[in-house]
């Protein structure tokens, strides 16, 4: 299960303050060094650990916090609330365009789960926000990519537009563009390529989609399991072509939940969905409250 071993030492270190009628300075502190120990060994970003035990530790040595009558719960919500924070606060909504289609460009590297959620995202738009989507195969480097697509798009019998290997990924998706508002299709998802590392070319390709009509989401897709360099992807991807939000995959393995604590704080971009699975349903809203919920128990 995700987050396992970091939920274990937090929910420890939280029971032994929770229920104190008197908090100490040196309590907070020592309860603070076991966060840190527990952040760090759960692969979070050092410098996101070190703000987070700074604000957790000042509020909860706060005059208010000391002074009031329930001391101990009221620290284990400050590392709530702040954990919670550190996830992004509120869940975020998805843009649509008011003017038609609205674009979703689909980026990452290749193995992060970008095709499949691509899919999952087209099947929810559709269930849950009646949207028609049409899923762009423009990964056009990798025939087993866009056969991939295919089979996705005929499983859920939503639209693929194909058009094989010989056309550039920016042409496939200027077709796709037209073809949806010929059709009345009100939201374009381009699967766009991956590589194996993020390199010029690619970041290039995306630049050039991204110029035929502004993306109201640009979605990086990182595999939770792949921590640290999953926020770096996210960093390198977010400076080079600006992304709006994250899909985290992958969280239903037993990530220790390093990229979802750090990628927030680093990027100061969302993660708005996570995969919790091979299945074509298993994409929900990432919501950070619930998150810090189930991790501090
Ligand atoms: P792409 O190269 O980025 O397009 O990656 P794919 O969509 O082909 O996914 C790579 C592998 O990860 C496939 O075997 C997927 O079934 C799997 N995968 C994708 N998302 C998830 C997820 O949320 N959980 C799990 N367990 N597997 C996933």
């Amino acid at each position: 299960m995700a987050f396992e071993g970091l939920a274990e030492r937090l929910q420890g270190t939280i029971q032994k303050i929770k229920g104190k009628g008197k908090v100490s300075e040196a309590d907070v502190k020592e309860m603070m060094r076991e966060v840190r120990f527990a952040l760090i060994e759960a692969d979070v970003n050092l410098k996101v650990v070190k703000e987070f035990v700074k604000k957790v530790s000042e509020r909860a040595v706060g005059q208010d916090v000391m002074q009031s009558l329930t001391p101990g719960q009221q620290v284990v919500k400050i590392v709530k609330d702040e954990l919670t924070e550190l996830m992004g606060g509120e869940q975020s909504k998805i843009e649509f365009s008011t003017k038609q289609p609205t674009v979703i460009m689909m980026v990452g590297l290749q193995g992060a789960g970008k095709t499949t959620t691509t899919g999952k995202l087209a099947s929810q738009l559709r269930k849950k926000n009646n949207r028609k989507p049409l899923l762009v195969a423009a990964d056009v480097y990798r025939p087993a990519a866009i056969q991939q697509l295919e089979t996705i798009g005929k499983q859920l019998s939503l639209p693929v537009f194909s058009k094989g290997t010989d056309i550039s990924p920016v042409e496939i998706s200027r077709q796709a563009i037209e073809y949806a508002k010929q059709e009345h299709l009100d939201t374009v998802i381009i699967d766009t390529a991956g590589r194996l590392h993020v390199d010029e070319n690619l970041m290039q390709e995306l630049k050039d989609i991204r110029a035929l009509k502004e993306p109201d989401e640009i979605f990086l897709v990182v595999d939770a399991m792949t921590g640290q360099d999953a926020v770096n992807v996210a960093q390198n991807f977010n400076e080079a072509i600006g992304i709006t939000g994250v899909v985290l995959t992958k969280l239903d393995g037993d990530t220790r939940g390093g990229a979802a604590l750090s990628i927030r704080s680093v990027t100061q971009k969302p993660i708005k969905f996570v995969g919790m699975g091979e299945k074509m349903d298993a994409l929900e809203p990432f919501h950070p409250e619930r998150m810090a919920s189930r991790i501090l128990g």
